[in-house]
């Protein structure tokens, strides 16, 4: 009998497995897929580090979660900065003194400003007040420029919805940053582990058994796999046979190319923020590690990342944490609290959206609450 069975060999599984193994635990960690990682899973395709479920890259503020990880890995410098592209113009992101230099020719912060302040301007006069949907939202916010090439497109092609039919509150504010500073990030840490994530995560679950390919399902009744505690980092509905109902997710569709040229695009992430374009990204993964000396000379790998509907079956990626589901999680929440032995942890189980940093955290935060 295991003291824990930890159900998923994602960042949060394995950070809280590292725990339990470190304070003697006897510990198990399975995962349906047929690779340890979960989502931050890379793979290597002529010798680059690929992500195969999306771009990741680590970043937090949080010295004691960025001290952890160095345990395990080296991280390199990259600092995210991705490009939109709007049919055959570039812009800088996130929205900063290059993407208004781009946009309007203006070169200091009081002509950005006074831009802006223009632009909503005659919004407002064009008789829109309280925004009653995404579209008049972003207006408001921003002006006509700015939701036009970099906001509208991009932000129907993520929701599946047109913005005039999406409610205002998904944009709260457009974060603008009145200096050439095009790191997409404010955290004081970030890069991406060298080696890529796989390595990162083998690092972390060393000496420490695990099982892929297995589905706890399967086997959540037989002797071998009994455990005084399970940590379940899969769909919390799932767990219950989604006898409540099921919650909603947004996916995704990747499709992944290897292209004859050794720079395809120029930077890791672009980001295609026209909706007639029905991809929202490319990612290239080799620049996420330019350090890496086995990525190939004459070939990159690319990814093409598509927002999709997500259905039974398909892989969940991001909750969709309106009323409606919201209500269903706390009632299955309520049933999770009578499971007496088992833990519900991770964006799955715990049905939020997840940086890798609060993955770290809180993962470490469950160990500790369980005296280890
Ligand atoms: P997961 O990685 O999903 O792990 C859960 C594991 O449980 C999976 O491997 C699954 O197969 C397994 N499992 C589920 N059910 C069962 C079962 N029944 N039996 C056995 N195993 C099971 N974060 C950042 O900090 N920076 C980024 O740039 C970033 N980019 C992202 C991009 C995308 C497209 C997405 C979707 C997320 C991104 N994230 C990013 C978030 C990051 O992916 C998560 O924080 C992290 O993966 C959470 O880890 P987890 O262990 O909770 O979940």
């Amino acid at each position: 009998m295991f003291d824990y069975l930890i159900v998923g060999a994602g960042l949060f599984g394995a950070v809280f497995a590292r725990q339990a193994k470190d304070a003697g635990k006897n510990v198990l960690v399975i995962d349906r897929r047929p690779h340890i990682g979960g989502n931050i899973y890379t793979e290597e395709i002529c010798g680059i580090n690929v992500h195969k479920y999306g771009a990741h890259i680590f970043h937090t503020s949080d010295r004691t979660v960025w001290e952890y990880v160095n345990r395990f890995a080296e991280f390199n410098r990259y600092t995210n900065s991705p490009i939109a592209r709007y049919k055959e113009e570039l812009f800088n992101l996130p929205f900063n003194m290059n993407t208004f230099h781009a946009l309007w020719g203006v070169t200091t912060p009081d002509e950005a400003k006074e831009k802006i302040d223009e632009q909503v301007r005659e919004v407002r006069e064009s008789g829109i007040g309280e925004p009653s949907n995404l579209e008049e939202q972003a207006l408001l916010l921003g002006g006509r420029d700015i939701y036009e090439k970099l906001v509208r497109g991009y932000t129907e092609k993520q929701w599946g919805k047109r913005a005039v039919d999406l409610p205002s509150f998904i944009i709260k504010r457009l974060p603008f940053r009145f200096t050439y500073d095009n790191n997409y990030f404010n955290d004081s840490f970030q890069g991406i582990p060298i080696g890529g994530y796989t390595h990162f995560v083998e690092r972390i679950l060393e000496g420490i058994p695990v099982k892929t390919g297995l589905d706890f399902f399967d086997v959540r009744d037989e002797a071998e796999y009994k455990a005084h505690r399970i940590v379940f980092t899969g769909m919390i509905d799932e767990y219950f046979d989604y006898r409540l109902g099921e919650l909603e997710y947004r996916s995704l569709k990747f499709e992944t190319e290897i292209k004859d040229t050794v720079n395809y695009q120029g930077n890791a992430v672009v980001n295609y923020t026209e909706y007639e374009i029905p991809y929202t990204r490319i990612i290239e993964h080799r620049h996420f590690e330019p350090e890496n000396k086995k990525s190939s000379e004459s070939q990159t790998v690319i990814t093409r990342e598509y927002p999709a509907e997500w259905k039974k079956g398909m892989d969940p990626y991001y909750p969709v944490n309106d009323e409606r589901n919201e209500e269903l999680y706390k009632r299955y929440r309520e049933l999770a609290e009578k499971e007496g032995n088992v833990i519900f942890g991770g964006r799955l189980g715990l049905y939020k959206y997840f940086d890798m940093d609060d993955a770290v955290a809180g993962a470490l935060k469950l160990a500790a609450e369980n005296g280890i």
